[in-house]
């Protein structure tokens, strides 16, 4: 299935905007950014085959993950057992519509519809019938759902919550519960995968050929744009991307506007986050409402220390720590120094990839809500907070996409020059 060997032209690092001319690449190699090292092609072994493998098996065992018990609970005499889809059910009935909304686009909507659409595409490779319109169709929904892909998030979020009822109550893990653990691993393999560039030119054909500086440079400044969405290097005439039809531009018009606009957002939605409860607890007949900090102190007061401080990392450092960070570096931006370029390229890429783990507590909250619904003798719901603090992650998320890197590279000196190797 494939072939054995990669060809793709030149292209431009989507980080520092660095040209590479590629070569052939055989089964098993990678190719890495010169000027910050990020990896630009990875062609890994049979990928296709795994590909197909891994999404298909991930497919199916998110259909048992749905149709057996998921998790079973009992306390004080009283049982019950829950699917997956009673925690979307239990949501929707105490109107907790948009956080139902967000649980299943987290758990389903995007996952199913990244392993179709990969899995589709991968079998299209082999069928000329498909129209090439329908298969760049795919791949931009491949590129786009995944940095939303959030079931290894979720699947934490349940073991936290298990720690946090098992002082109440006795848990039982379900058949689905394992069938579910397998849909995890297997969707992270599938995401693991799939190379941007490899998966475009598959789909595309390779990047369009052009003269470049034979002194690595900036695509700026030699009159070129690479595409961000697929890497192709386009002449800066062009407005849209002839191989993905994504619009081009040197640098993200408004990249730091935007990216202050969705901070500012994040800032304000924080303090209703951690001001007003994110979950009311009911144990017979009282009502005990608990705000983000008083989760985290009653799991350190239970003694369960690595999941408080998870939970407090997770929903206080990440979502500070990346706001202060994020600002920082649209300032070094605005007033550009060629110092320790390549730190602060770190320090965006850890911003980007721990974000989407703040989720943590929004996920331990509707499974607790889904599994412990025992009336007066002990009920949790949601709290006000909930939906503030999942706007927090989402705003520094789209902080964090809107962010162009490659600005960080942009000043005089640090600008990724490199001496031509003979
Ligand atoms: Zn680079
Ligand atoms: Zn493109």
């Amino acid at each position: 299935m494939g072939s054995s060997l990669f060809q793709e032209s030149v292209t431009a690092c989507e980080e520092c905007d660095l040209v590479h001319h590629i070569p052939l690449l055989k089964r098993g190699e990678r190719f890495v950014c010169e000027g910050c090292g990020h990896t630009l092609v990875n062609f890994r072994e049979h990928v296709e085959k795994r590909i197909f493998a891994a999404g298909i098996s991930s497919l199916l065992m998110g259909l048992f993950a749905i149709v057996f018990p998921f998790l079973g609970f009992s306390s004080n005499g009283a049982e019950r057992s829950i699917s997956l889809f009673d925690i979307i059910n239990v949501l929707i009935t105490q109107d907790y519509l948009i956080l139902s909304i967000l649980i299943s686009l987290a758990l389903f909507v995007f996952p199913l519809a990244y392993l179709l659409t990969i899995v589709l595409l991968v079998w299209s490779f082999h069928n000329r019938h498909i129209s090439l319109a329908t298969k760049r169709y795919g791949a931009r929904c491949v590129i786009v759902i995944q940095p939303w892909l959030m079931v290894d998030v979720f699947l934490v979020g349940i073991l936290v919550a298990l720690v946090k009822m098992n002082s109440m109550a006795d848990i039982q893990l379900g058949l689905s519960f394992w069938a579910f653990c397998a849909y995890v691993l297997l969707l992270l393999q599938t995401v693991m995968l799939v190379d941007r560039r490899w998966l475009w030119n598959k789909v595309a054909g390779q990047a369009p050929e052009h003269r470049i500086s034979d002194r690595p440079q900036q695509a700026k400044r030699q009159g070129l744009i690479g595409c961000h969405f697929c890497g192709a290097l386009l002449a800066d005439t062009n407005r849209h991307c002839s191989r993905c039809g994504h619009t081009i531009h040197h640098r993200h018009p408004q990249s730091l506007v935007t990216t202050m606009a969705f901070l500012i957002a994040a800032v304000i939605m924080f303090i209703p986050a951690n001001i007003f409860p994110i979950m009311h607890t009911t144990f017979l007949g009282g009502n005990e409402p608990s705000s983000i900090m008083e989760g985290v102190l009653l799991l350190w007061s239970l003694e369960s220390y690595p999941v408080a401080l998870v939970i407090f990392f997770a929903s206080v450092v990440i979502p500070l720590a990346k706001i202060l960070s994020l600002s920082w570096l649209c300032w070094q931006c605005y007033y550009p120094t060629e110092r320790e370029t390549l730190q602060k390229m770190k320090l965006y890429r850890i911003t980007e990839v721990v974000g989407r783990w703040s989720m943590i507590d929004i996920f331990v909250v509707a499974v607790l809500t889904g599994l412990v619904q025992l009336g007066n003798l002990i009920s949790i719901f949601p709290g006000p907070a909930v939906l503030s603090f999942a706007a927090v992650v989402i705003l520094t998320m789209l902080a964090a996409a809107s962010f162009d890197p490659r600005l960080l590279w942009d000043t005089r000196i640090s600008a990724p020059v490199l001496e031509h190797k003979e």
